[in-house]
């Protein structure tokens, strides 16, 4: 029997830890430790465990799909490809959108962004980190002028402090989960906000349970703390920021005492008082977030006031310190980096830019030009065109994408989809929206090829093939290669290799201008910003000065605003969502994954016990959850880990899809949906 081990990285969430695949005559059939990754340390979480299973199941695709009166029938790739470049070759630019991937490569992130900027011209390119972390995207670059996390993985073990808000850590990205409990072992104090008693809530110092949709008057009675007893970093203050004498006239008011804001969120004034002063007084603090923050119509604002809590105690470019945005996806990094936004090519240069824009333009050489030098639509803009202004959008690519479980509202996003004049659907799976497309294309996953990802910490680090595509399936940088020749550009599109194609990503993004896949083939790999060869990368950002162009951080005065939608007497309480340990997003590859989707094979809807004594609801009883987007019936888990007068409901399941109850209103600026709060009531489900 013929065994080897390969070397790669998980393709789940953002931390980016490294495994082996163990391949058995050709096939993945396991995965088993690697011992010199210095963000797992040979660590992995269940997912990481059985992120072979997948790979090799029956329901991959493996050959092109044409839908023919309604239904798939399979065709070769010379008649998928014909079809594909017919049909893009009729719309005119503004008549086609792209759904770039946080699951799939720097490099074939890459070739999207250059397939859909350079032939079909148009400038709708987005994907789901508008749905994720837009608003630190947005948030970060306003404060920092740099829009990730600020220090690494291994630096929150060096925390004194640890402050999660927002965050599950424990469960969504478990081996970071693993460096609080270091830092804790370390004398660290860990202070953990949520609405739920999560198992990273667990294991808190201090634990405020508060309701969603609090959290800038949160942050500003913690600042307006802090700055009352002089715990503030006096030097860090005025030497590298702008804005604080409108901050501290913010967060210093009235409004904002703890005792008032404990009316607001319901932590009682004193944890708040205590919160702010092992924050305030802590040699260094470190805060983590993730999407409890950002997935609010004030996304923005609750990023900021992160970035805000940070700088007002010096916790910027110091070690133990930072804004730890902990991206969800594998990749989702790696995908904004590379350029899969409506207003930025690679290394967020601006698509308005005139210079950058002839940058892009010049390099890849397309005789008739690219698209116009202007931001296009926000995937969640892209859907409420389709039904608010029809005909505006007539054809969609997606690579990887699954907006028919992921986005808000799916009564309304099917009604969107279904309005499509033609769609393509590039995935490994017939998920939801594949099954909607009018040709699928089967593609490749991380098992099967080359590439890099960019995880959270901005850690850039390679993928390696252990096996082939199954069937006729092809590797995605391929397929996009190919769909351009189809198009008429063979030679924008002549790579041959993905190796090849991060030669022309580090020739184009000042950030990865020092990497190639020699120098990132090591343990440690490299960190952006790697601007030169012999640069050995940015493990933690902003030391010194910040990323704006005169070097100073800018803090922002923020005024509390309450979510889009508020309990009332018919939704009287607040439906927040999320993941648990076992799934992954739209579950298209762990629920297709035989130990984890047995340990949880479908979704439920936790509901504190005294207000399921109101409702006359028992522990896993049926029942029906309403909203104004929708119905759907979820079994109910009672549990006192809830808040009273909040539910809960993960997002991972198409049989009970949260979804179809979040509210798509959009935060202004980065137009993220508000899926952490909204207003739902619960019913027993009449026996017929
Ligand atoms: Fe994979 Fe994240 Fe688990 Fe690490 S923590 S094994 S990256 S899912």
């Amino acid at each position: 029997m013929d065994v080897k081990y390969v070397q790669t990285t998980c393709p789940y969430c953002g931390t980016g830890c490294t495994f082996n695949l163990v391949v058995k005559d050709g096939k993945v059939v396991g995965v088993s430790p690697y011992q010199r990754s210095p963000v797992n340390e040979g660590k992995v979480c269940p997912k990481g465990t059985y992120a072979h299973e997948f790979v090799n199941s029956e329901d991959r695709l493996t050959k092109p799909l044409i839908k023919k009166d309604g239904k798939f029938v399979e065709a070769s790739w010379d008649e998928a490809y014909d079809l594909i470049a017919k049909k893009f070759k009729g719309y005119k630019p503004d008549e086609i959108a792209v759904l770039s991937s946080a699951r799939v490569s720097n490099e074939e992130n890459y070739l999207l962004m250059k397939l859909a900027r350079g032939v079909f011209k148009t400038r709708h390119i987005d994907h789901c980190a508008r749905l994720c972390h837009s608003s630190t995207v947005a948030g970060l670059a306003a404060s920092f002028g740099s829009g990730a996390m600020t220090n690494s993985i291994g630096d929150i073990a060096e925390s004194k402090c640890v402050f999660v808000i927002g965050s599950n850590t424990f469960e969504q990205h478990p081996l970071i989960g693993r460096k609080i409990m270091q830092a804790k072992a370390n004398g660290a104090k860990l202070i953990v906000f949520d609405p739920r008693f999560t198992p990273t809530a667990k294991q808190a110092d201090l634990y405020g349970a508060f309701y969603s949709g609090t959290d800038v008057a949160i942050f500003n009675c913690l600042m307006g703390e802090i700055i009352r007893n002089g715990w503030e970093d006096k030097e860090w203050v005025s030497t590298r920021a702008k804005g604080y004498d409108e901050l501290k006239a913010m967060v210093t008011k009235e409004a904002y005492l703890p005792e008032n804001v404990e009316k607001i969120c319901g932590i009682p004034a004193a944890d708040l008082k205590t919160a702010a002063e092992w924050i305030g007084k802590a040699e260094s603090s470190a805060l983590l977030y993730s999407m409890g923050i950002t997935q609010h119509t004030v996304g923005v604002d609750n990023v900021k006031s992160t970035a805000n809590i940070q700088m007002l105690t010096g916790n910027i470019g110091r070690r133990g310190g930072g804004v730890n945005a902990l991206r969800g996806q594998n990749n989702v990094q790696g995908a904004c980096d590379m350029g899969a936004l409506p207003v930025v090519f690679t290394g967020y240069q601006k698509v308005i830019d005139p210079a950058a824009h002839k940058k892009f333009a010049d390099a890849w050489g397309f005789p008739d030009g690219i698209c116009a030098p202007e931001n296009g639509y926000e995937v969640t803009t892209m859907i409420n065109v389709l039904t608010d202004k029809p005909g505006e959008l007539k054809a969609m690519y997606i690579m990887g994408e699954n907006p028919m479980l992921s986005d808000p509202d799916l009564t309304h996003v099917k009604e969107a989809l279904e309005k499509l004049e033609f769609m393509v659907v590039q995935d490994i799976f017939l998920t939801e929206t594949a099954a909607l497309a009018d040709v699928v294309l089967p593609a490749s996953c991380y098992a099967e090829k080359s590439g890099t990802q960019t995880s959270t910490e901005r850690r850039v680090q390679l993928w390696r093939p252990a096996q082939d595509p199954p069937g006729e399936a092809r590797l995605d940088w391929k397929i996009l290669c190919e769909v351009g020749a189809a198009m008429g550009y063979e030679k924008q599109f002549a790579f041959k290799s993905a190796e090849d194609v991060f030669t022309e990503i580090a020739e184009l993004t000042p950030s990865y201008h020092g990497m190639n896949y020699e120098r990132l083939n090591r343990p440690e790999a490299l960190h952006w910003p790697c601007p030169a060869l012999d640069h050995p990368g940015t493990p933690i950002l902003h030391i010194g000065k910040c990323a704006h162009p005169d070097g100073m951080g800018v803090m922002h005065a923020l005024e509390w605003k309450p979510p889009a939608e508020v309990p009332d007497a018919e939704y009287p309480y607040i439906l927040t969502t999320g993941r648990c340990i076992w799934h992954w997003h739209t579950g298209s590859m762990t629920r297709r994954s035989q130990h984890l989707d047995e340990e949880v094979p479908t979704g439920w809807i936790e509901i504190n016990p005294e207000d399921a004594k109101d409702l006359g609801i028992a522990n896993k009883e049926l029942v029906k959850a309403i909203t104004r987007r929708g119905e759907v019936e979820v079994p109910a888990r009672v549990t006192p880990d809830i808040k009273k007068g909040e539910m809960f409901m993960p997002f991972h399941f198409a049989e009970c899809a949260a979804n179809v109850l979040t509210n798509n209103a959009l935060d202004p600026i980065c137009k993220i949906p508000e899926y952490k709060a909204c207003a739902v009531k619960v019913e027993k489900i009449k026996e017929a």
